[in-house]
Protein backbone atom coordinates (compact mmCIF):
# COMPACT_ATOMS: atom_id res chain seq x y z
CA UNK A 1 0.00 0.00 0.00
CA UNK A 2 1.27 3.61 -0.79
CA UNK A 3 1.26 6.29 1.81
CA UNK A 4 1.85 9.71 0.66
CA UNK A 5 4.35 11.94 2.81
CA UNK A 6 4.41 15.30 0.63
CA UNK A 7 2.82 16.41 -2.46
CA UNK A 8 3.97 13.74 -5.25
CA UNK A 9 5.80 11.93 -2.47
CA UNK A 10 4.85 8.00 -1.83
CA UNK A 11 6.15 5.44 0.43
CA UNK A 12 5.78 1.64 -0.07
CA UNK A 13 6.45 0.31 3.06
CA UNK A 14 8.44 -3.52 3.31
CA UNK A 15 7.40 -6.34 6.32
CA UNK A 16 11.62 -6.77 6.19
CA UNK A 17 13.14 -4.41 8.48
CA UNK A 18 10.66 -1.59 8.12
CA UNK A 19 12.18 -0.67 5.25
CA UNK A 20 10.83 1.65 2.74
CA UNK A 21 10.72 2.12 -1.30
CA UNK A 22 10.38 5.76 -2.44
CA UNK A 23 7.89 6.52 -5.07
CA UNK A 24 8.11 10.48 -6.50
CA UNK A 25 5.87 11.43 -9.05
CA UNK A 26 7.18 13.41 -12.71
CA UNK A 27 5.75 14.59 -15.80
CA UNK A 28 5.62 11.13 -17.53
CA UNK A 29 6.08 8.30 -14.36
CA UNK A 30 7.36 8.27 -11.56
CA UNK A 31 11.21 7.71 -9.79
CA UNK A 32 10.94 5.09 -7.60
CA UNK A 33 13.92 4.99 -4.69
CA UNK A 34 15.39 1.28 -2.99
CA UNK A 35 12.40 -0.52 -4.73
CA UNK A 36 11.86 -2.95 -1.62
CA UNK A 37 12.99 -6.52 -0.35
CA UNK A 38 10.50 -9.25 -0.73
CA UNK A 39 9.59 -10.48 -4.16
CA UNK A 40 5.88 -10.29 -3.09
CA UNK A 41 5.66 -6.57 -1.76
CA UNK A 42 7.35 -5.44 -4.75
CA UNK A 43 4.83 -7.32 -7.35
CA UNK A 44 2.23 -5.45 -5.40
CA UNK A 45 3.97 -1.88 -5.66
CA UNK A 46 4.36 -2.50 -9.47
CA UNK A 47 0.48 -3.17 -9.17
CA UNK A 48 -0.27 -0.53 -7.14
CA UNK A 49 2.15 1.91 -9.86
CA UNK A 50 -0.17 0.28 -12.42
CA UNK A 51 -3.27 1.12 -11.49
CA UNK A 52 -2.40 4.78 -10.72
CA UNK A 53 -1.16 4.70 -14.62
CA UNK A 54 1.80 5.74 -13.40
CA UNK A 55 4.94 3.85 -14.68
CA UNK A 56 8.59 3.79 -13.34
CA UNK A 57 10.86 5.91 -15.54
CA UNK A 58 14.05 5.84 -13.53
CA UNK A 59 15.28 4.19 -10.81
CA UNK A 60 18.04 4.90 -7.72
CA UNK A 61 19.90 2.90 -5.50
CA UNK A 62 20.83 4.93 -2.42
CA UNK A 63 23.99 2.36 -1.72
CA UNK A 64 25.28 -1.05 -2.98
CA UNK A 65 23.78 -3.37 0.04
CA UNK A 66 21.61 -6.22 -1.07
CA UNK A 67 18.32 -5.10 0.28
CA UNK A 68 18.52 -1.15 -1.92
CA UNK A 69 19.31 -3.44 -4.92
CA UNK A 70 16.84 -5.36 -5.93
CA UNK A 71 13.97 -4.74 -8.88
CA UNK A 72 11.50 -6.67 -10.53
CA UNK A 73 10.58 -7.46 -13.92
CA UNK A 74 6.94 -5.82 -13.41
CA UNK A 75 8.57 -2.25 -12.39
CA UNK A 76 9.46 -2.56 -16.45
CA UNK A 77 13.25 -1.76 -18.08
CA UNK A 78 13.69 2.25 -16.72
CA UNK A 79 17.20 3.12 -16.30
CA UNK A 80 18.56 2.48 -12.45
CA UNK A 81 20.63 4.49 -11.00
CA UNK A 82 23.37 4.87 -8.30
CA UNK A 83 26.63 7.14 -7.66
CA UNK A 84 29.38 5.53 -9.32
CA UNK A 85 30.90 4.23 -6.86
CA UNK A 86 27.93 2.55 -5.85
CA UNK A 87 28.09 0.88 -8.99
CA UNK A 88 31.71 0.06 -9.34
CA UNK A 89 31.52 -1.81 -5.75
CA UNK A 90 27.93 -3.74 -7.55
CA UNK A 91 30.32 -4.31 -10.55
CA UNK A 92 33.05 -6.12 -8.42
CA UNK A 93 30.30 -7.85 -6.56
CA UNK A 94 28.29 -9.12 -10.20
CA UNK A 95 31.84 -9.95 -11.38
CA UNK A 96 31.85 -13.12 -9.13
CA UNK A 97 30.23 -15.83 -10.58
CA UNK A 98 29.08 -17.21 -7.28
CA UNK A 99 27.69 -13.87 -6.27
CA UNK A 100 24.30 -14.97 -5.53
CA UNK A 101 25.28 -17.70 -2.75
CA UNK A 102 27.44 -14.78 -1.56
CA UNK A 103 24.34 -11.95 -1.33
CA UNK A 104 22.48 -14.95 -0.11
CA UNK A 105 25.00 -15.10 3.16
CA UNK A 106 23.50 -11.89 4.15
CA UNK A 107 20.15 -12.30 4.04
CA UNK A 108 18.48 -13.42 6.87
CA UNK A 109 17.04 -17.67 6.11
CA UNK A 110 13.75 -16.90 6.70
CA UNK A 111 12.80 -14.71 3.99
CA UNK A 112 16.19 -15.90 1.57
CA UNK A 113 13.75 -17.65 -0.70
CA UNK A 114 11.23 -14.82 -1.28
CA UNK A 115 13.57 -12.07 -2.08
CA UNK A 116 14.47 -11.73 -5.83
CA UNK A 117 17.73 -11.62 -7.02
CA UNK A 118 17.94 -11.95 -10.45
CA UNK A 119 17.86 -8.61 -11.53
CA UNK A 120 19.98 -7.32 -8.23
CA UNK A 121 22.07 -4.60 -9.17
CA UNK A 122 21.66 -3.83 -12.49
CA UNK A 123 22.22 -0.15 -12.16
CA UNK A 124 23.77 2.63 -13.93
CA UNK A 125 26.77 4.78 -12.37
CA UNK A 126 26.28 8.65 -12.62
CA UNK A 127 29.45 9.95 -13.27
CA UNK A 128 30.97 11.78 -9.69
CA UNK A 129 30.13 15.17 -8.70
CA UNK A 130 26.65 14.67 -10.74
CA UNK A 131 24.26 16.41 -8.84
CA UNK A 132 21.08 15.79 -9.75
CA UNK A 133 19.20 12.44 -11.09
CA UNK A 134 18.45 12.90 -14.87
CA UNK A 135 15.06 12.93 -14.93
CA UNK A 136 11.54 14.40 -15.93
CA UNK A 137 10.57 15.36 -12.51
CA UNK A 138 11.36 17.34 -9.73
CA UNK A 139 14.92 18.17 -9.04
CA UNK A 140 16.46 15.27 -6.64
CA UNK A 141 19.79 16.10 -4.89
CA UNK A 142 22.49 13.82 -4.46
CA UNK A 143 24.16 14.26 -1.44
CA UNK A 144 27.27 11.08 -1.60
CA UNK A 145 29.43 11.20 1.48
CA UNK A 146 31.94 8.00 2.46
CA UNK A 147 28.96 6.56 5.69
CA UNK A 148 27.55 3.54 5.45
CA UNK A 149 28.47 2.13 2.31
CA UNK A 150 30.81 3.17 -0.45
CA UNK A 151 28.84 5.73 -2.75
CA UNK A 152 25.99 6.01 -0.36
CA UNK A 153 24.20 8.91 -1.48
CA UNK A 154 21.24 10.69 0.71
CA UNK A 155 18.89 12.23 -1.55
CA UNK A 156 17.02 15.74 -1.50
CA UNK A 157 13.69 16.46 -3.36
CA UNK A 158 13.54 19.89 -3.11
CA UNK A 159 10.91 20.79 -4.21
CA UNK A 160 9.04 19.09 -1.87
CA UNK A 161 11.18 19.02 1.18
CA UNK A 162 12.10 15.64 1.43
CA UNK A 163 15.31 13.83 2.48
CA UNK A 164 15.69 9.98 1.73
CA UNK A 165 18.24 9.42 3.73
CA UNK A 166 19.31 5.96 2.46
CA UNK A 167 20.75 3.62 5.70
CA UNK A 168 21.08 6.86 7.61
CA UNK A 169 18.77 8.91 10.25
CA UNK A 170 17.01 5.91 11.18
CA UNK A 171 14.79 5.67 14.44
CA UNK A 172 15.53 1.58 14.71
CA UNK A 173 18.71 1.34 13.75
CA UNK A 174 21.69 2.72 14.85
CA UNK A 175 24.50 4.16 12.35
CA UNK A 176 26.63 1.33 10.81
CA UNK A 177 29.60 2.30 9.96
CA UNK A 178 31.69 1.15 6.62
CA UNK A 179 34.29 -0.68 8.68
CA UNK A 180 35.41 -2.71 5.53
CA UNK A 181 36.00 0.69 2.98
CA UNK A 182 36.50 3.73 4.70
CA UNK A 183 40.00 4.97 5.96
CA UNK A 184 38.26 6.15 9.22
CA UNK A 185 35.03 5.27 9.63
CA UNK A 186 34.39 7.83 12.38
CA UNK A 187 35.13 10.31 10.64
CA UNK A 188 34.05 10.08 7.73
CA UNK A 189 31.05 9.39 9.18
CA UNK A 190 30.42 12.58 11.17
CA UNK A 191 31.30 14.40 8.15
CA UNK A 192 28.63 12.82 6.38
CA UNK A 193 26.04 13.84 8.94
CA UNK A 194 27.45 17.69 8.35
CA UNK A 195 26.46 16.61 4.97
CA UNK A 196 23.08 15.88 5.63
CA UNK A 197 22.83 18.80 8.41
CA UNK A 198 24.03 20.91 5.41
CA UNK A 199 20.45 19.74 3.51
CA UNK A 200 18.36 19.93 6.31
CA UNK A 201 17.25 23.47 5.79
CA UNK A 202 15.32 22.16 2.96
CA UNK A 203 13.74 19.04 4.63
CA UNK A 204 10.29 18.70 6.30
CA UNK A 205 10.15 15.02 5.77
CA UNK A 206 12.55 12.53 6.08
CA UNK A 207 12.66 8.86 5.00
CA UNK A 208 15.15 6.62 6.41
CA UNK A 209 15.76 3.31 4.19
CA UNK A 210 14.24 1.50 7.43
CA UNK A 211 12.45 2.88 10.01
CA UNK A 212 9.32 5.33 10.58
CA UNK A 213 9.43 8.43 8.42
CA UNK A 214 10.07 11.89 10.57
CA UNK A 215 8.08 14.97 10.02
CA UNK A 216 10.22 19.01 10.65
CA UNK A 217 11.09 18.59 14.10
CA UNK A 218 12.86 14.60 13.58
CA UNK A 219 14.72 16.00 10.65
CA UNK A 220 17.64 17.30 13.25
CA UNK A 221 16.58 15.55 15.80
CA UNK A 222 17.70 12.57 13.94
CA UNK A 223 21.34 14.06 12.61
CA UNK A 224 21.96 15.01 16.57
CA UNK A 225 20.86 11.50 17.55
CA UNK A 226 23.62 9.67 15.32
CA UNK A 227 25.92 12.05 15.78
CA UNK A 228 25.61 11.18 19.84
CA UNK A 229 25.88 7.21 18.83
CA UNK A 230 28.74 8.18 16.49
CA UNK A 231 30.71 10.11 19.51
CA UNK A 232 29.91 7.50 21.77
CA UNK A 233 31.20 4.65 19.67
CA UNK A 234 34.25 6.68 18.98
CA UNK A 235 34.86 7.73 23.08
CA UNK A 236 33.96 3.80 23.65
CA UNK A 237 31.42 5.29 25.94
CA UNK A 238 27.87 4.12 27.51
CA UNK A 239 25.40 4.95 24.84
CA UNK A 240 21.69 5.90 26.22
CA UNK A 241 20.87 5.09 22.56
CA UNK A 242 17.29 4.23 22.66
CA UNK A 243 17.81 2.28 19.45
CA UNK A 244 19.86 -0.50 21.57
CA UNK A 245 18.40 -0.36 24.80
CA UNK A 246 15.94 -2.51 26.49
CA UNK A 247 12.90 -0.92 24.42
CA UNK A 248 14.94 -1.59 21.17
CA UNK A 249 12.49 -2.37 18.09
CA UNK A 250 15.28 -4.72 17.12
CA UNK A 251 17.03 -7.14 19.55
CA UNK A 252 20.02 -7.37 17.69
CA UNK A 253 20.92 -4.10 16.88
CA UNK A 254 22.65 -3.90 20.49
CA UNK A 255 24.52 -6.98 18.66
CA UNK A 256 25.70 -4.69 15.60
CA UNK A 257 26.78 -2.19 18.64
CA UNK A 258 29.39 -4.66 20.45
CA UNK A 259 30.45 -5.67 17.45
CA UNK A 260 31.28 -2.14 16.08
CA UNK A 261 33.36 -1.32 19.64
CA UNK A 262 35.08 -4.37 18.72
CA UNK A 263 35.97 -3.56 15.16
CA UNK A 264 36.97 0.09 16.88
CA UNK A 265 39.01 -1.71 19.14
CA UNK A 266 40.92 -3.37 16.62
CA UNK A 267 41.63 -0.39 14.92
CA UNK A 268 43.11 1.65 17.71
CA UNK A 269 45.53 -1.24 18.57
CA UNK A 270 46.62 -1.69 14.82
CA UNK A 271 47.36 1.88 14.96
CA UNK A 272 49.16 2.36 18.15
CA UNK A 273 46.19 5.24 19.23
CA UNK A 274 45.37 4.80 22.57
CA UNK A 275 41.57 3.22 22.60
ZN1 LIG B 1 22.83 -0.71 4.03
Amino acid sequence: MLRQVAEGVLIHKSEFCQSNAVVVQGRGGVLLIDPGVLGEEIACLANDLRELGQPVVAGFSTHPHWDHLLWDARLGAAPRYGTARCAASVRGLLSDAQWKARVAQFIPPDIVEQVPLDLLGLITGLPAETARIPWDGPQVRIIEHHAHAPGHAALLIEERGVLVAGDMLSDVLVPMLDFMNAADPIEDYLAALGLLEGAADGADVVVPGHGSIGGADQVRARIDQDRAYVHALRDAGVSGDPRIGPAATYDWVAGVHERQLQLLAQRSERDGTPG
